[in-house]
């Protein structure tokens, strides 16, 4: 299983500069608040084109971004065809490759657009910025980019066993320490900072492994791995956490949510390359 993010041989492209009027084959992608629009045809769940729409959607539709040769564009108003159902966007998890990926890099985009409707110092509407992706004042200039948050995650080792923890939001699959970079602080410091205040634990040795964007939470999360120093005496921050515990290599089962880089994290360290 691959990471949510990665569709090699396929490439996202980023790019605003690559912004361009939608012909027919593109993507149109279309959301309402956590529910997004897909094609439903004979159980396949998948993105639709604007093929399949009236020809005056191309003229309302706003460019995001491009995978190889195709471009993907939020709808501002949603499509009427049949065929076309509303899912929730948690069950994206389920689908794959790019189809997956565009959807909920796209529901970024789409809650960017939603939540920057008016100047946060003016309270002018904001307009589309000609050349970035990115909305701006026309009274005051202010500008604003999609914003997100980075958010470390924290692999505690010791010798063959690591640390996990059950969060009370996710409570169904044990998960390495996460948490917010606080402003002032480097993500090694979030690493130490975050471990000893929901596990109650000292770390050392912090290397940075992998990356990874996270559109459902608007964050991108950094991974690392860190030994335990001291004392391995647990105590769960109970604000936070079920539990907290050491588990052996041998004793973890095949993590379930491995198109995150926290369940692959936990893979690695299970498979011996961590
Ligand atoms: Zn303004």
């Amino acid at each position: 299983m691959r990471m949510l993010h990665e569709i090699a041989p396929h490439k996202y492209n980023n790019c605003y500069g690559a912004k361009r009027p939608p012909v027919p084959k593109d993507v149109a992608l279309y959301y309402d608040g956590s529910m997004v629009m897909m094609k439903n045809h004979s159980d396949s769940r998948g993105c639709f084109t604007f093929e399949q729409l009236e020809p005056q959607a191309m003229q309302e539709a706003e460019y995001i971004f491009s995978i190889d040769d195709t471009a993907y564009y939020l709808l501002e108003n949603a499509p009427q065809q049949e065929g076309l159902e509303m899912y929730p966007i948690s069950s994206c998890r389920e689908l794959c490759g790019t189809t997956a990926f565009a959807f909920v890099t796209g529901w970024q985009f789409y809650r960017f657009r939603k939540e920057h409707k008016f100047c946060s110092c003016c309270a002018t509407p904001l307009e589309r910025h000609a050349t970035d992706r990115a909305y701006q004042c026309p009274n005051c200039g202010f500008v604003c980019y999609p914003k997100f948050s980075p958010a470390i995650l924290a692999l505690v080792t010791d010798g063959d066993r690591c640390m996990l923890v059950r969060s009370r939001r996710f409570s169904s699959s044990l998960s390495p320490v996460a948490g917010f970079v606080e402003v002032g602080e480097s993500f090694e410091e979030a690493v130490m900072r975050e471990v000893l205040e929901e596990a109650g634990i000292k770390v050392k040795d912090v290397r940075y492994i992998a990356s990874q964007p996270w559109s459902y939470g608007d964050t991108i999360m950094i991974g690392f791995t860190a030994k335990l120093d001291g004392s391995d005496k647990l105590c769960a921050q109970q604000s936070e956490l079920l539990d907290a515990g050491w588990y052996h290599r041998s004793e973890l089962e095949d993590n379930r949510f491995r198109d995150s880089l926290g369940g692959q994290l936990v893979q690695w360290f299970k498979e011996g390359k961590l």
